[in-house]
């Protein structure tokens, strides 16, 4: 493999996730970047995110239990995730505050970022089926 296609790889990566306003997983871009670069490997895909994460080219939004998205959003901001439709959605706020993390400062961490996430349902999802329950009461009519 090139040097020359390993430039082209890592560049459509990192255009397939600069024009996403979905904040896409790997397997979303995978399917994207293929459409420009059709022999291109989901591994390799891998790679590149992890390359451009590793050179804070871009940011990877790590929810629990859910597969790792990716942002090109590089100012420190915050996620809404609607949990009916999976749709995470960028918060961004002028006057973010920032946490006070003094006791954990004092009991030796070094704290880096803080990054929240709110859930609930999107605008979308609420206009669609707005009596639905979310979370704890659709787990319980399972
Ligand atoms: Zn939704
Ligand atoms: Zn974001």
């Amino acid at each position: 493999m090139t040097t020359a296609r390993h430039t082209r790889q890592l560049a459509a990566v990192l255009e397939v996730v600069g024009d996403a306003d979905d904040h896409p997983t790997a397997e979303d871009v995978y399917t994207r970047v293929r459409c420009r670069l059709p022999r291109v490997s989901l591994g390799t895909v891998y790679r590149n995110l992890q390359k451009l994460v590793a050179q804070q080219r871009l940011r990877v939004v790590q929810l629990p239990h859910r597969a790792a998205r990716y942002d090109s959003m590089l100012q420190p901001h915050d996620h809404f995730l609607c949990e009916r439709c999976g749709t995470l959605t960028d918060w961004v706020r002028e006057d973010r505050p920032q946490l006070d993390s003094s006791a954990l400062d004092q009991a030796g961490y070094l704290v880096h970022a803080h990054s929240l996430t709110l859930y609930g349902v999107c605008p979308d999802c609420r206009a669609a089926a707005p009596h639905r329950g979310v979370g704890r009461d659709r787990r319980r009519h399972r």
